[in-house]
């Protein structure tokens, strides 16, 4: 079965035999997301596999399967209908869970922003990152003076 067909398969919801493995999952053994990022033609890993030693890789495996309900939240941005369906629905878990990752004013109209703080918070929660990443706000912008265009 082509990896392609093994696929549309597991979308559908079909069987699909256990030992077959899925060629868009992350090559790391075990790994519950797909592979996205190929470092010099490489097989394709996840964000938190691609940067890590080989050593490190079944602890990343272990703390990604132990984060699956953050894995089910991002993902959930495909079941949502629209961006802003899902930041309210990110906004309505975080506000029970943790008021930190809140999605900021900034980050409810600028919803990418909101992802990324999102895939930055697994990584962080899995030991990838050291530290929490804070909400991306629209850079402020000091008039000041320029040179022949002095402020009245
Ligand atoms: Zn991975």
């Amino acid at each position: 079965m082509s990896g392609f067909r093994k696929f549309q398969n597991q979308a559908k919801g079909q069987e699909v035999a256990e030992n077959e493995r899925n060629p868009l999952h992350c090559y790391a053994n075990g790994c519950p997301m797909f592979g996205s990022t190929s470092l010099g033609g490489g097989r394709f890993m996840c964000m938190a596999h691609a940067w890590a030693t080989s050593d490190d890789w079944g602890r990343i495996t272990h703390q990604l399967n132990e984060s699956q309900w953050l894995i089910d939240l991002i993902a959930d941005r495909n079941r949502c209908k629209s961006d802003t369906e899902w930041v309210s629905l990110a906004t309505k878990f975080w506000t029970d869970y943790d008021d930190e990752l809140i999605p900021t004013e900034s980050e409810r109209t600028r919803k990418g922003n909101c992802m990324t703080r999102m895939h930055y918070e697994l990584l962080h929660r899995i030991g990838v990152k050291q530290k929490r990443m804070q909400p991306i706000e629209p850079k402020q912008i000091k008039a000041r003076s320029v040179a022949g265009f002095a402020r009245a």
